[in-house]
């Protein structure tokens, strides 16, 4: 199992994209938002009213084209739609991947005036070090943004290191729709079953 999570990690990124992979990680951000939004907003304390993902550095894709881009799409919105708008990387994009960085993105100009005193939720592919989805606040946070929420599909874990493989020793099930991405217990929001 784990093993296959990699690939579908990897190979929703490929050029063109592994078509099960893209459609399960669209399904897991779709999943999240559909069925727990109401506890990221209750977690956070207010809802999100700006969408941006973090752009991938090694790409150069149109930005609409990245894949994080095409997650982004994917986070389900109900009611009003948010404001949308695109990091572009920065002048130290490439730096020691585990610092956290506030010019590794840059938010464009035109985008500033929509950041200020909003709440910006992140969608991101990958969580390794966090540097960089956590960059990715700061630059918001520097832009003015009251509050920001990372929504992350992936976390790369790996047994020989010490506070993962107590993670990975308690991934004993499968993946379950109904697990609350903030509390990591079956959600009675979710499923009143469960209630
Ligand atoms: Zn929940």
């Amino acid at each position: 199992m784990r093993h296959q999570s990699v690939r579908t990690a990897y190979a929703y990124k490929w050029d063109p994209p592994d078509e099960v992979s893209r459609q399960n990680m669209h399904t897991l951000v779709t999943a999240a938002t559909f069925l727990h939004g109401s506890c990221l907003t209750a977690a956070a304390g207010s809802r999100w009213d700006v969408l941006t993902f973090v752009p991938s550095t090694r790409r150069k894709l149109p930005i609409a084209q990245h894949p994080a881009a095409g997650l982004a799409r994917s986070v389900f919105v109900e009611g009003e739609q948010p404001r949308r708008i695109v990091l572009s990387p920065g002048p130290r994009i490439s730096e020691d991947k585990r610092e956290i960085l506030a010019d590794r993105f840059c938010l464009p100009s035109e985008y500033q005036p929509h950041v200020a005193g909003r709440h910006v939720l992140v969608v991101d592919d990958t969580w390794t070090t966090g540097s960089k989805a956590q960059s990715a606040a700061l630059t918001l946070r520097d832009a003015g943004a009251s509050q920001v929420t990372v929504l992350c599909v992936v976390r790369w874990c790996r047994w020989d290191w010490p506070d993962h493989s107590r993670v990975l020793a308690g991934l004993d099930q499968p993946y379950d729709p109904f697990r609350c991405p903030v509390t990591g217990l079956g959600c009675p929001v979710a499923n009143p079953l469960l209630a």
